[in-house]
């Protein structure tokens, strides 16, 4: 579908869970967030019908997200129903990685598209520290499992604190057709409280380690990553930098909440309670109706610049990366 602004809508990022096994620094309180109640987040069959009535509206790539998803029990159950709705092309996961290992291979067969990682350090004690918990053997376990599941990889790593070795991380895609994205931070719930460093800073960090940063004009997968070459890369480096290197005018999807909120833009609350339609029993009809409205009234773009907030009285996001799902 075509939005007010002339953007063709065809990804939608599905949040299947707030809860999260892991309580990273800028995305979620140390100390948990009141659980939401299983019956107050979407069922299985509740995102089967929606995700049918997306593809009726246009959408062919859905992201399942989370919190973390992998904490929704029965994912490969979801995947495999998703997967196999009538104009759906690809279905793909991002997740930390930490619940991977014991499941690649059965997402694999359910029909997982591809898996996103985020990986923000290889440093043990780092790694503790962005995510106050210490399972980057986990995480690594299962990027290797993906790989040997066969799934497409691609490792997001969000920059924060100068000790974070970038390096590193870029170095996974020195020997692997793999792309390593480094995404900015972006002033969203508590990522409010960082400043992480901008694509510039970060593309200077990796070229004075492994020369120059060539653009190539391949589309890996459906997002706003801009792609490079490295010398002696076999993968690409990404980056997805929101602030610095605004890329509102060619945004290609919404999002739907665990409590099937469908959401129009990351930083603003206005949206449509497809869950209180649904469960009042409403037709195709009245659905697709709402759904073609939110998409039709998606805002020009973010604001992250602008002190004032959410131009012409819009409502600004009050909610956290982790409800949101990134
Ligand atoms: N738990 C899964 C994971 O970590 O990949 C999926 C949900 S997480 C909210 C999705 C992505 O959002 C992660 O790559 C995370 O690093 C990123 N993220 C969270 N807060 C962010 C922020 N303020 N700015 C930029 N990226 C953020
Ligand atoms: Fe959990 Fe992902 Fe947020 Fe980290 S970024 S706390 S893994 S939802």
């Amino acid at each position: 579908m075509i939005d007010g602004q002339g953007r063709t809508i065809d990804y939608i990022r599905i949040s299947v869970t707030d809860r999260c096994n892991m309580r990273c620094v800028y995305c979620m309180p140390e100390d948990g967030v009141a659980k939401t109640s299983h019956h107050d987040i979407l069922n299985f069959e509740e995102i089967l019908r929606l995700a049918g009535l997306f593809s009726r509206l246009g959408v062919r790539k859905i992201k399942l997200t989370g919190g973390e998803p992998l904490c929704r029990l029965g994912l490969e159950e979801l995947v495999s129903g998703l997967a196999a709705v009538p104009g759906i092309d690809c279905v793909t996961l991002t997740t930390n990685g930490t619940g991977l290992a014991s499941r690649a291979q059965a997402l694999r067969q359910a029909g997982l598209a591809a898996v996103n990682i985020s990986l923000d350090t290889l440093d043990l004690v780092l790694y503790e520290t962005i995510t106050r918990r210490p399972w980057l053997d986990k995480a690594l376990e299962g990027l290797e499992a993906a790989r040997a599941a066969g799934l497409p990889v691609k490792v997001n790593c969000v920059p924060l604190l100068p000790q974070q070795k970038l390096w590193d991380v870029a170095e996974l895609a020195r020997d692997r057709a793999e792309a390593v994205r480094f995404i900015e931070m972006m002033p969203i719930g508590l990522g409010k409280e960082f400043s992480g460093p901008g694509q510039e800073a970060v593309a200077a960090v990796l070229e004075q380690r492994f020369g120059p940063l060539t653009p190539v004009s391949e589309r890996l997968g459906n997002g706003p990553a801009v792609y490079y070459a490295l010398p002696g890369f076999r993968g690409r480096i990404g980056f997805i930098s929101a602030v610095s290197h605004r890329f509102c005018e060619s945004c290609n999807r919404v999002r739907l909440t665990a409590e099937g909120y469908l959401i129009r833009c990351l930083q603003y609350d206005d949206g449509t309670d497809l869950r209180a339609l649904l469960r009042k029993g409403a037709s195709d009809a009245v659905l697709l109706e709402a759904m073609a409205g939110e998409i039709a009234a998606k805002p020009e773009g973010h604001h992250f610049a602008a002190e004032a907030g959410a131009p012409d009285g819009a409502a600004d996001e009050t909610r956290r990366m982790d409800q949101i799902g990134g």
